[in-house]
């Protein structure tokens, strides 16, 4: 009896010698469904990082769910007026000075206009030209006001962070990591990806841009320590009498944007704000985004148009290589000097 809890003793011993000395180069992954979609984690690190990392994605989603009962943003759009922790005040003030720099092409206030074509409860329809005027009357992103930790919005307003919640997740998962010690890791949420360092190896994170017209891939981005964003047409959208709507609204029409991007990605530092960009820019089309671009050097961008041309600022010349459908696409660069 003794000889075996000797024998037992010595295994787990060992055992733990084995997995404290786990190298740091080990990829240790999980998948998590959070903010509606799978998340795919790949963390160089140990076991425990990584665990903390999920549970910073859950935490985070039910404070911002704009569907969870018990969520902050729930209760706000409930009540009309809320205080609301500090991560929920900082992401909501932050979207709000995005909005205002994009004159309103994001609109965090267009809520009750996504759910009117059912986007929310996957129940599509097409509202009539009325209840849109109707439900526009309250989409002001201007009449929200945080004081502090409190957040007011009008009446009838309701809100959503559905552009931005993604991003913002990443940047603070990220600066986890980096806090503690990770100096590699792969955060695919949900197709926004956030890459922190470079590959083990020191070689560059190749992360796919997904063909918005098919099933396969339109490119690669090679980057490292950066968050490569994409809004599309083809992520969440219903058919009818062969008309596509698609679920990036136009706060000035109410509609699925009329616009002339498939899709858009947005390669920067902050994941929020490639997120909250990548959705404004798809709002604006290509020349009024080109030139938001021109005036926001910080990010780098490739839009994919309808008639399967691919634009890229400068800054990707380099580091983006086509491929499938795309190899031989026409490819316009955007040049700023
Ligand atoms: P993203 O996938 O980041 O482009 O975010 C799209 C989501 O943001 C949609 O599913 C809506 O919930 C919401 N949304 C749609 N249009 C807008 C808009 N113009 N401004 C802010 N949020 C929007
Ligand atoms: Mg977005």
């Amino acid at each position: 009896m003794k000889k075996n809890i000797t024998l037992t003793a010595l295994c787990l011993s060992f055992l733990f010698i084995l997995t404290s000395c786990a190298p740091q180069n080990t990829a240790q992954t999980a998948t998590v469904f959070a903010m509606d979609t799978v998340m795919e984690l790949t963390v160089y690190g140990d076991g425990e990082v990584l665990r903390d990392a999920e549970q910073l994605i859950y935490s985070l989603d039910a404070k911002l769910s704009a569907t969870d009962e018990h969520s902050e943003i729930y209760k706000l759009n409930r009540d009309k007026s809320a205080t609301v922790s500090a991560d929920t005040a900082e992401i909501i003030t932050r979207a709000l000075d995005i909005c205002k720099s994009t004159d309103g092409a994001l609109d965090i206030s267009i809520y009750p206009v996504v759910s009117a074509w059912g986007f929310t409860k996957d129940e599509h329809r097409i509202p009539s030209d009325d209840e849109l005027s109707e439900l526009l009357d309250s989409v002001d992103y201007s009449k929200i006001s945080v004081d502090g930790r409190v957040v007011t919005i009008l009446p009838d307003m309701q809100i959503d962070l559905g552009s931005v919640a993604k991003g913002y997740t990443g940047d603070r998962v990220t600066a986890m990591l980096r806090e503690r010690g990770v100096e590699s890791a792969l955060l695919n949420l949900g197709g926004n990806v956030q890459t922190v360092g470079t590959k083990p190896d020191g070689s560059n994170w190749r992360v796919a841009v997904s063909d918005p017209a098919g099933s396969g891939y339109a490119g690669i981005i090679e980057t490292s320590d950066r968050a490569v964003i994409t809004s599309g047409s083809y992520e969440r959208y219903f058919e009818e009498d062969g008309v596509r709507y698609h679920h990036i609204i136009d706060p000035k029409t109410g509609k699925p944007a009329a616009s002339d991007i498939l899709s858009v990605t947005v390669i920067g530092e902050s994941g929020m704000m490639c997120d909250a960009l990548s959705t404004a820019l798809f709002v604006m089309g290509v020349d009024r985004g080109a030139e938001f671009l021109r005036e926001n050097r910080e990010f780098e961008a490739i839009f994919i148009t309808d008639d399967g041309r691919i634009y890229l600022t400068s800054g990707l010349e380099d580091s983006f290589t086509p491929s499938g459908m795309y190899e031989n696409a026409e490819i316009e660069v955007l040049n700023y000097d």
